[in-house]
């Protein structure tokens, strides 16, 4: 099987015997986008309609998986609940916000090209929200050490006064917001879904309270909803000048692309930072099979990155991560990735990959973390954490 991951993953339990919370709320599900070409408007060449790539199936069936497949008696389902306008506003202009809100009472429709609201999804946008925010108060009180918010539409495209790529509030942000709020003196966040995390660098650019990481593909700016390119030149603004870390890779990178990237940016990162609480924003749309991406993980790869998440909490943050959903957008295999992601966390065994096929791609890739590397070096050297 080429799709190995290189280092051997060290299977331990976790400190502690607590399941990991998994929030759900149903309502995120009535979020209708329709249906679509692919992402795109219906072209009357087609008679017979496909449902828009970001539709609810896609969820539904991760919690299948969640619900009914090998990690079961380790996942504890838990609640989500409606995020409050007031709190929406903690990351989000409240201009924006009721924007959103009027555009939905009003009918709803396309927001961008790809991005299209429904009549009802005001609530379910709120239920998305809110069931981030759900995940961070278990982990925070104390309730559980770990918790994930599986919920739609994702978030970490979503700006202080933006939509783009189908996400309207940013729940991982908001996530981040809480943990501060509750007294975490520095919080890093971990975007390892294949597109930028934009709308997170754009909320936290000018803060050094919140190191954000983003791996993606190298896609660049994609319209005026996303003028954020994710390159290394993005580095934080102000206050927050070094303290926004993209990690774009390039097409068709895979597993050892992403474990580079836990080893050699983020675990330095890590250290230098001292973070008190982890934030992720996991997609499983960096996966060989996904319609939205042009990378080659498969869930040994995701399997290594819920391990890297694991060792990470238990060095710097007491065990504690708060982890939301963003994309994965093929129903066959992001949910297998998902679960991979849940076993890596929890140091369980790894399900064998049904699927995986696709080999591993090395190329660009040595010169690209040297690049990284290089430039982190000198970076670090003029900017330091927040105590
Ligand atoms: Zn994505």
């Amino acid at each position: 099987m080429p799709n190995t991951v290189a280092a051997a993953e060290e299977l331990r339990p976790m400190k502690t015997a607590e399941p990991l919370a998994l929030h759900f709320d149903a309502r995120v599900l009535d979020h209708d986008t329709g249906t679509a070409v692919h992402e795109t408007a219906e072209n009357p060449w087609f008679a017979a309609h496909e449902p828009h790539t970001e539709g609810r199936l896609r969820i539904e069936r991760m919690h299948d998986v969640l619900e009914r497949g090998p990690a079961a008696d380790a996942v504890r389902f838990a609640p989500g609940r409606l995020a409050e306008e007031d709190e929406l506003a903690r990351v989000h202009d409240a201009d924006y916000i009721r924007e959103v809100r009027r555009f939905a009472e009003s009918g709803g429709g396309w927001v961008t090209a790809t991005t299209r609201l429904g009549a009802g999804s005001y609530d379910p946008l709120r239920a998305a929200a809110g069931t981030a925010l759900a995940a961070a108060e278990t982990v925070l009180s104390g309730a559980a050490p770990m918790a994930y918010a599986l919920t739609r539409p994702p978030g970490h495209h979503a700006q202080r006064a933006q939509a783009d790529g189908y996400c309207f509030f940013n729940g991982a942000a908001l996530a981040a917001d809480a943990a501060r709020r509750a007294g975490a003196a520095r919080v890093l966040v971990l975007d390892w879904d294949v597109h930028h995390g934009n709308g997170t660098q754009d909320i936290f650019f000018e803060r050094d309270d919140v190191l954000t990481v983003s791996m993606h593909m190298d896609h660049g700016a994609w319209g005026a909803s996303h003028p954020q390119t994710g390159r290394l030149e993005e580095r934080g603004a102000g206050a927050g000048l070094g303290f926004n870390q993209n990690v774009p890779l390039p097409l068709g990178a895979g597993n050892t692309a992403y474990l580079r990237a836990f080893d050699e940016v983020i675990a330095p990162i890590a250290q230098w930072l001292g973070p008190e609480m982890i934030v992720c924003a996991s997609g499983q749309d960096a996966s060989a099979y996904d319609p939205n991406g042009r990378h080659n993980v498969s869930m040994p790869g995701f399997y290594g990155i819920g391990a890297r998440v694991r060792a990470l909490a238990e060095q710097y943050t007491d065990g504690r991560a708060i982890l939301v959903q963003e994309g994965g957008y093929n129903p066959s295999y992001a949910p297998y990735c998902l679960l991979a992601t849940i076993e890596g966390l929890l140091g369980r065994a790894a399900t064998a990959d049904p699927l995986a096929y696709v080999p591993d791609q090395l190329l660009g890739l040595d010169e690209r973390f040297a690049e990284i590397s290089e430039r982190n070096r000198a970076a670090r050297e003029v900017s330091a954490p927040r105590t």
